[in-house]
């Protein structure tokens, strides 16, 4: 073992295997070194550049505007879900995962009432069962659902829950988080009102920036309907429309990091070229642990490119703890499982990684198999 190859990053990092933070490019960090003040023209243009480019992406740059929010992503969830949902709204929450019952949660936190269709971490919702309920229930006035579930990786039908969202005439508000730039979201044939994401995952900025694309017609609704100062959408879309600033300390450095893995974006062919290596990414690694005797949770229809949560091995060799730590001893950061239906761990396949990465991974999971003494293809 001490003389195997450890897996580098282009600075020299070990390779996160993680739905995120994740690996960025050497010119991604590099843009960060230099300061600027927030009132500088450069940052102010670098800044406009990125809120303009964004809609692009869902091809809604006629219909919607970027509203950025400082913070994680769960900054951008609560400010779209607290901003959107007036006072005496309703929210039909889906859930099948953490990102879905963390939603619920912030709506409880801030008082919006809300109903909650749960269904298991490897099943999507039930289409007849959410109509069932809208039709039951005309307080409900919003929809929420999570495009990729990163709890285990599901690809939940964002497109089949819009139609019949828009059929029954309420609002949807997507959290795309870990799904926005590689699965395609087109909002010309998807109807929603907002869809929250991050700087740090599938565009592979740095974290620190939320954003929340909000069709303008429907944002401009939304005035007075905040219950918090800072996560008020509508007041930080004013304030940037009208001066071109934030009202408060943007991330500067997160905001010039993303500028660069956006143009690194597009340079790859946008959704598509990134969404193809992301699937790349996937198959190499589904398939080589497969090969290894490993087994998905999710069956090749619901699983989407982003994230890949494999069951436990059962041979009582196989020690979780060790697995993880000898990994990252050759230099790849894995995920544990996070998960109610079956004991799991998670591996994901976006960042800065690429095929010849994924093949070394698995090359290197069998030799600490090996190491292990856990018997291959008998490891599940
Ligand atoms: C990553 C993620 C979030 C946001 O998580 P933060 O830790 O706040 O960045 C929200 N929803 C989904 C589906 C995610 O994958």
């Amino acid at each position: 073992m001490a003389s195997a190859s450890i897996a580098r990053s282009e600075t020299g990092d070990p390779l996160l295997l993680t739905p995120g933070p994740l690996t960025t490019s050497k010119a991604v960090k590099e843009a960060m070194v230099h300061d600027w003040g927030s009132r500088d023209a450069a940052f102010i243009a670098i800044n406009r550049a990125v809120l303009e480019g964004l809609p692009k992406i869902i091809h809604g740059e006629a219909e919607f505007v970027t509203v950025p929010m400082q913070g994680s992503g769960t900054f951008a969830v609560e400010a779209m879900l607290t901003t959107f949902v007036p006072r005496s709204g309703k929210v039909l929450v889906l859930v099948n995962g953490a990102y879905g019952l963390r939603a619920k949660k912030i709506l409880d936190v801030a008082g919006r009432a809300n109903v909650v269709h749960e269904t298991a971490e490897d099943t999507p919702p039930d289409l007849a069962e959410i109509e069932q309920i809208l039709a039951a229930d005309p307080a409900v006035t919003h929809v929420f659902a999570v495009h990729c579930e990163t709890t285990s990786g599901i690809r939940n039908p964002v497109e089949a829950i819009a139609a019949l969202v828009a059929r029954l005439g309420r609002r949807l508000l997507i959290d795309a988080m870990s799904a926005f730039g590689a699965l395609p979201l087109d909002s010309r044939e998807v109807a929603f009102d907002a869809v929250a994401a991050s700087s740090n995952k599938c565009i592979q900025g740095v974290p620190g920036l939320g954003f929340v694309l909000a069709r303008k017609t429907a944002l401009e609704e939304t005035k007075g309907n905040a219950t918090t100062l800072v996560l008020d959408l509508h007041d930080q879309h004013q304030a940037i429309s009208k001066t071109g600033q934030y009202r408060f300390t943007p991330p500067i450095h997160v905001i010039v990091a993303f500028h660069e893995a956006l143009k690194e974006f597009l340079a790859e062919g946008g959704v598509a070229g990134r969404g193809e290596r992301y699937a790349d990414n996937a198959r190499i690694l589904i398939d080589g642990m497969r090969a290894l005797g490993f087994e998905t949770l999710l069956p090749e229809a619901r699983q989407a490119p982003i994230i890949v949560t494999f069951h436990m091995p059962k041979d009582p060799a196989f020690v979780f703890q060790r697995f993880y730590d000898a990994l990252k001893d050759r230099g790849y950061v894995i995920y544990p499982g996070k998960l109610t239906v079956a004991d799991s761990f998670r591996i994901g396949c976006i960042g800065d990684l690429h095929a010849k990465d994924m093949k070394a991974f698995v090359g290197v999971v069998a030799e600490v198999l090996k190491d292990m003494g856990v018997g291959l293809k008998s490891a599940a």
